[in-house]
């Protein structure tokens, strides 16, 4: 019989310590960040999930392309290695490097969109909504209704509701929509796939109308993944021709390499509009740096080339989902509400359905956040309430898996932290902000329980 057990495809090379702290400890110290895991030191956390961004291990390959970094102001070899690599996949004109996503976000909105200009996604994350809205412009989700409801499992709950899309395009009008996005996989909403057939749909819909279609590619090489395992006649192809095939139906993409990029750092834009790159590149050289680095040291660009090429790897990807999967599956089967079916990068409990007993203005999601690192050290973070206010659709607490960093064991500490903290449910209060600043509160937001 062939063997069935998932193994980590690698074996460690160097080791990081973790630290333990006290429940006495904890207490102080999340009394101390008011209430806000962001503002713990990381040195007390045990298990870190507060993002999968930029955290996770690079290989031996990446490492010895560090030391081959071109540090050059211009031209540089490492650029040229960076480019033909993400060319490779995205197949797109211009590739331009910055520092990370939010910098080709704003970089890309700040060119092509204007005040009163409406931008759909299937869900614009929290950096890509405030870059929008940070030009005048308006931010409209269309997630397909199966993405709305936590519990429903669907294979493609990252889809855009196409319809709504038309929708929406015959009532703002083509002037006012100067692009549209898909972000794949579906961060704020599960970590959940777009289809390869959604994506079709979604790009006639844009070619018809002559607008230009975007992915937010984040995690293009895990949604190739899902496309492979769940869709209809792309068993036999390979991640990466995936990949290829959807970047094929857009015209540009944003990119953070802090992860399917493998990186610490880094992000690009990509268009194949030559007048657009131009305004960018002019743009990328007051805020970022010269085109060949974009606000990147050559030995980044290095570890991206190489890294954006491992992240398609099946025996990662394999890995990659069926641990994120084990952690999901595991908590679901003691009664924790979770959003189904587990996404790519990460698990989401449901904390509405967790405390029902907290409503949403009372912060369900930051209330079980605090209570999984009192009862274990974990930091996770919230997306719901805190984060989008008035437009959270949910109130989920999501458990972001660094890549290739977390071993089988750690795992099953998490399974076996959580459950406990299900078991105490019913005595977890709410929360109450004390201070919030005007965008993006949740980084620095101060609450106190109620
Ligand atoms: C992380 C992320 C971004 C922003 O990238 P940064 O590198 O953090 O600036 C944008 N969109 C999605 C879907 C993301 O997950």
């Amino acid at each position: 019989m062939p063997v069935k057990t998932i193994i980590e495809p690698f074996r460690i090379k160097s080791v990081e310590p973790i630290r333990w702290t006290t429940r006495a400890q904890r207490e102080q110290l999340l009394k101390a960040a008011h209430y806000n895991l962001f503002l713990l030191h990381a040195d007390d956390v045990l298990i870190d999930l507060l993002t999968d961004s930029g955290t996770g291990a690079m290989s031996t390959h990446q490492w010895a392309a560090v030391m081959e970094g071109d540090e050059s102001y211009a031209g540089s070899r490492s650029f040229d290695r960076f480019r033909s690599s993400v060319q490779d996949i995205v197949g797109y004109t211009h590739v331009i490097p910055t520092h990370q996503g939010r910098a080709a976000e704003r970089i890309l909105f700040g060119v092509a969109c204007k005040k009163g200009d409406v931008v759909p996604n299937n869900t614009h994350f929290d950096t890509t909504r405030a870059n929008v809205e940070f030009v005048g412009a308006e931010a409209v989700d269309l997630l397909i209704p199966e993405g709305r409801q936590p519990s429903l499992s669907y294979p493609f709950k990252g889809n855009m509701d196409v319809a709504a899309l038309e929708a929406l395009i015959a009532r703002v009008g083509r002037e006012r929509v100067p692009l549209v996005m898909l972000t794949v996989t579906n961060n704020s909403g599960g970590g959940q796939p777009v289809s390869m057939e959604n994506v079709r749909a979604v790009s006639a819909v844009c070619k018809r109308h002559n607008i230009p279609l975007y992915f937010d590619a984040c995690r293009f090489a895990e949604n190739a993944w899902f496309i492979k395992l769940r869709e209809p006649g792309y068993e036999g192809k390979t991640p990466k021709e995936i990949a290829q095939e959807m970047f094929r139906y857009g015209d540009g993409c944003t990119m953070s390499a802090k992860k399917d990029g493998m990186a610490n750092i880094g992000g690009f834009l990509c268009t194949n509009n030559d007048i657009l790159a131009q305004q960018e590149k002019d743009l990328l050289i007051l805020t970022e740096g010269y085109p060949t680095y974009g606000g990147l040291a050559g030995r980044d660009l290095e570890a991206i080339a190489i890294g954006i090429q491992e992240a398609l790897q099946e025996d990662y990807l394999r890995y990659r989902i069926a641990s994120t999967a084990y952690l999901g599956n595991h908590i679901s089967a003691g009664g924790v509400p979770i959003v189904q079916p587990p996404g790519g990068h990460a698990i989401y409990i449901d904390a509405r359905a967790f405390l029902p007993h907290i409503p949403s203005e009372q912060f369900p999601g930051v209330a079980l956040a605090a209570e999984l690192y009192l009862e274990g050290g974990i930091r996770s973070v919230e997306i719901g309430t805190l984060m989008f206010a008035g437009a959270a659709q949910m109130d989920l607490v999501r458990l972001a898996m660094p890549r290739r960093v977390y071993t089988q064991s750690h795992v099953d500490y998490l399974v076996e932290v959580i459950l406990e903290v299900y078991r105490k449910r019913e005595s977890i209060k709410g929360m109450r902000l004390t201070y919030e600043a005007p965008f993006l509160r949740h980084f620095t937001a101060h609450l106190e329980p109620h």
